[in-house]
């Protein structure tokens, strides 16, 4: 994009825990650029009149839940990821007026995995734990991995099912996470499971020496589930990696300049 955004924005219902603002400000401070990212709390029924008004003010910014899916409804182009994942977690107008939408959900969890082991992987047996939209990202990411296929589980099948249809990279549905995980390479929770409470998404006695423990959850210190496995002796990562790099492709989307990874990190260390 060429002009810069009259308002920056994150878009989620209820927004008041997110830690964005702390690093996209620290972001927006270190680039000496003259804008405030703000949380705009927008419940459902509020999102089109919201996205008409962010239209005019030729806002840009981030969609959070429970949004996205809505949200990439609303765009006049998407990017083809954004189309792959169905849903938009950045957005920005073009300089022809047109709601751009993208979804940088997808290179956050490829930087958080790199970060993790220390390369893309390869040739690897993935369980992926959840099938909404985090799970979807995941999707879009590992697809483009060579030759790694995926056991999904969620709690509810039908969706699972659903989300294994749109992906073949998903070879095999299972109704139980502790089989989901038994042979996996690297196990994913991209489901809600821990969020709100200190619970696991899968037993860490279910999990066994070797295996990369990956939660999207994020918590400052590690969540409870990435703390056990790391006591375990297994390399295990939450998602606060995935969040900055999220938040750092979207504003190189925004302003076209390079984001300050270091400052954005220190700001939520
Ligand atoms: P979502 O679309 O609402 O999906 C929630 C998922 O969690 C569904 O698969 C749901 O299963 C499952 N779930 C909810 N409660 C459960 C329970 N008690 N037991 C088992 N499964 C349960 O949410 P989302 O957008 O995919 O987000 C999922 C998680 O990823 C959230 O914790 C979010 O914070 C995290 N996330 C992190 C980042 C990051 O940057 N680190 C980015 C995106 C998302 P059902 O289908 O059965 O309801």
């Amino acid at each position: 994009m060429t002009s810069r955004p009259g308002r920056l924005v994150l878009l989620g219902h209820p927004v008041r825990h997110s830690l964005s603002p702390l690093f996209q400000n620290a972001a927006l401070r270190s680039a000496a650029l003259p804008l405030v990212y703000e949380a705009l709390d927008v419940p459902p029924t509020a999102l089109p009149s919201m996205v008409r008004e962010l239209v005019a003010a030729r806002a840009a910014g981030n969609v959070t839940v429970p949004h996205k899916e809505a949200f990439a409804g609303l765009c006049d182009r998407r990017t083809a990821l954004a189309e792959r994942v169905d849903a938009v977690n950045t957005f920005w107008i073009a300089d022809d007026g047109a709601l751009m939408g993208d979804n940088t959900d997808v290179g956050g969890f490829d930087e958080l995995v790199r970060g993790t082991i220390g390369r893309t992987p390869t040739a690897c047996d993935v369980a992926l734990l959840g099938a909404g939209g985090a799970a979807a990202a995941v999707l879009a990411a590992i697809e483009r991995w060579s030759a790694a296929r995926v056991t999904l589980h969620n709690r509810t099948r039908e969706r699972a099912e659903r989300l294994a249809a749109r992906f073949p990279v998903v070879s095999n549905v299972a109704d139980d996470a502790e089989r989901a995980v038994a042979d996996a390479d690297i196990i994913v929770n991209a489901s809600t499971v821990g969020l709100r409470d200190d619970t696991h998404p899968v037993p860490v006695t279910a999990l066994h020496p070797g295996q990369v423990v990956i939660d999207l959850v994020y918590r400052r210190g590690g969540t409870p589930w990435v703390r056990a496995a790391r006591a375990c002796g297994l390399v295990a990562s939450d998602g606060l990696g995935m969040l900055l790099e999220q938040g750092a492709l979207a504003f190189e989307r925004w302003f076209g300049l390079d984001a300050p990874r270091e400052v954005m990190r220190e700001a939520v260390a």
